[in-house]
């Protein structure tokens, strides 16, 4: 799928966020510093502590559309995320490419995010099907990702649980060999 566009990098904000430890202070300071390219310049990104609850608010609404797992739940949840957003579109060249703003100039970190966020989801969901969002199945991993693959069939966050997921999975079949092996007649049972 053509997935390379601002409003797929706004879902790819969406994601980081909701897969950020964002009721922890630190962490969520290392998440904003961390995509500042996403925030007009000049943006204060020192929040308070009710724009961090807002903002872990976001996050939560996020997760809960990729969890939603029917087309009218996601509709109502993206509808609650849209709440969040103040769209006011505008265009710009800033880095040399002509793209719409879903954020006003000067927009609080807060109000940039929510709108950015909150758009960029529902622009994806629009246009590619909400079937398109995941949640990893890696043991222990529950990061959500969006599924950009030709035919649909992502089914982890990153390489890295994939790799580790297939490492359990051929453990547990040794394991399982193992096992046949011992309660065949001849092995003493133990
Ligand atoms: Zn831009
Ligand atoms: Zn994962």
């Amino acid at each position: 799928m053509d997935y390379d566009t601002y409003s797929s990098g706004a879902v790819e904000l969406a994601v980081g966020l909701a897969n950020t430890q964002y009721d922890d202070p630190r962490r969520l300071a290392e998440f904003l510093s961390g995509h500042r390219e996403w925030f007009a310049r000049r943006t204060r990104l020192t929040l308070s502590a009710e724009e961090r609850e807002t903002v872990a608010d976001l996050g939560r609404l996020v997760r809960a559309v990729v969890e939603a797992d029917d087309e009218a739940a996601v509709i109502d949840r993206l509808n609650e995320l849209l709440c969040c957003a103040d769209v006011h579109p505008r265009m710009t060249n800033h880095d040399g490419t002509l793209h719409v703003h879903y954020s006003r100039d000067g927009a609080p970190a807060v109000e940039q995010l929510s709108t950015t966020v909150a758009v960029g989801m529902a622009m994806l969901v629009t246009r590619y099907g909400w079937d398109r969002l995941g949640i990893c199945d890696a043991q222990d991993c529950q990061d959500v990702f969006v599924d950009t693959s030709r035919n649909n069939s992502r089914r982890f966050c990153s390489e890295t649980c994939a790799s580790r997921a297939s490492v359990a999975a051929y453990r547990a079949r040794q394991r399982m060999g193992a096992a046949a092996e011992w309660s065949t007649p001849g092995h003493a049972q133990i």
